[in-house]
């Protein structure tokens, strides 16, 4: 019987659009093939023909808790022997909810969905429901989910396409979008306070939301200016605009209050994902009650048939009590050993010369540039600055060190509880070899 990668990659390509389940993950980047992956425990994961590698990718940030965490593993199995989900009121769903209103300032009311993508979808009808307004505000290579209203200039594009920073030429991410889907969508560049206040004296009586990742976490990992997130908010106050934070990646991963709490801002609506779920299909829409009450019946419609799963429910509830049981220590050790492995790579990128390498983190989540600028402040500079192929050449070399990394850039590496300090010398250990064969 044939179990290789490369055989399954053979057969995935005949019934797989492009042999996998998102570009992200098929051959598209994974060079000349990706590992079919057969298990995982703690950091590590381990392919159909028995390579481990230490796992920085975390199903794109899924798993705080790491693989097959057993309080997960546990929690699944006893819910599920009683029944996976019964689509009606149950007592988890309503736990789960007051534990999000204990660890997040900004949630003062929740409503579950399952992805990241409806969470948003929901939250800009919320937004325009409630304002009574059309326009949203939306920034330049900020990802949203792939809803026709926001995916509009989240690719990396060539800095001649992008237009003057003033008005910057929105780029459709796909075709199938309608124009009249984005006429209400306004790109505008981040991290540059004055652009933003340009576009809100302009037009900020007509927008319903200002929406945003708190920290650009899919262009690698771009932290906000000081200041930058308390200027927005005051923004939107001053025109009445709603401050959506989307925070599908930074959501119970930078803080238990997100990133919301990490920079000390109270945006209106939140919506969250990813580690919410402990790797199951789990997300939410938080905010303040008077406006999280749009969304209720007759005002602005949001349903789902899995909403509030018991099982996900119960599975999130574990891995959130699991996070930030004594005093919050999953929390803290998530951001210490996401600091620690970014302290290292800086220093090695510091001790060599053969390449211009930088590293840049928030907590538990960083990313590698080769750049020559010693630090990438927003997308322009990383569309015009960063060399994203050479990272591809890396992180597929990294791979045969047994280092997992996601190879396409504009993702980024996550720490969880379960890396080592082990884990980290490893991998700084692989890392240091890549780049002294790397062209
Ligand atoms: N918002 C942000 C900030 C994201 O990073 C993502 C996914 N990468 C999404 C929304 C969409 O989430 P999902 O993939 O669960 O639909």
């Amino acid at each position: 019987m044939i179990n290789t990668s490369k055989e399954w990659t053979k057969r995935a390509s005949n019934v797989l659009v492009d042999g996998g389940s998102s570009a992200a993950r098929s051959s598209l980047v994974f060079h000349p093939y990706p590992p079919y992956i057969d298990h995982g425990l703690g950091s590590k994961i381990f392919d159909i023909e028995g390579r481990g590698y230490i796992d920085w990718m975390m199903a794109f940030g899924a798993l705080p808790l790491g693989h097959a965490h057993p309080s997960i593993v546990d929690t699944v199995r006893n819910t599920i022997e009683t029944g996976s989900h019964f689509a009606a009121a149950t007592t988890v769903e309503v736990e789960l909810a007051e534990l999000i209103c204990k660890l997040v300032p900004a949630a003062e009311k929740v409503r579950f969905c399952n992805t990241g993508t409806e969470a948003v979808m929901a939250a800009v009808r919320l937004a325009r429901g409630y304002t009574g307004r059309k326009k949203i505000i939306k920034f330049e290579g900020h990802y949203h989910g792939w809803s026709d209203a926001v995916l509009v200039s989240s690719n990396p594009q060539k800095l001649s396409s992008l237009g003057h920073p003033h008005s910057p030429v929105g780029i459709l991410d796909s075709s199938g979008i309608p124009a009249g889907a984005v006429e209400n969508t306004i790109v505008v560049p981040w991290n540059d306070i004055d652009l933003l206040e340009r576009v809100m004296r302009d037009k900020g009586r007509d927008v319903a939301c200002v929406m945003m990742e708190g920290v650009m976490s899919n262009i690698g990992v771009i932290p906000p200016k000081d200041g930058y997130l308390q200027e927005v908010e005051k923004l939107c106050k001053k025109y009445d605009s709603l401050f959506y934070l989307d925070e599908t990646v930074t959501g119970f991963r930078l803080s238990p209050g997100g990133c919301a709490e990490l920079f000390d801002i109270k945006p209106d609506i939140v919506s969250f994902g990813k580690a919410l779920g402990q790797g199951f299909p789990l997300a939410a829409i938080c905010g303040k009650a008077d406006v999280m009450d749009g969304l209720s019946w007759g005002k602005v419609m949001h349903y789902g048939t899995l909403n509030a799963c018991r099982t996900l429910c119960a599975v999130s509830l574990a891995g959130l009590n699991e996070l930030s049981k004594e005093n919050n220590a999953g929390f803290k050790k998530l951001k210490q050993q996401g600091n620690y492995i970014s302290e290292e790579l800086k220093k090695i990128f510091m001790s060599q010369n053969k390449h211009s390498v930088i590293c840049q983190n928030v907590g538990s989540i960083f990313q590698i540039y080769f750049t020559e600028k010693n630090k990438i402040e927003n997308f322009r500079e990383y569309c015009d600055c960063v060399d994203s192929a050479k990272y591809t050449r890396f992180a597929n070399d990294l791979r045969k060190q047994g280092v997992y990394v996601n190879p396409s850039n504009s993702l980024h590496s996550i720490s969880s509880t379960v890396h080592s300090n082990t884990d980290i010398d490893e991998t700084i250990m692989a890392v240091e070899k890549v780049l002294s064969q790397l062209n």
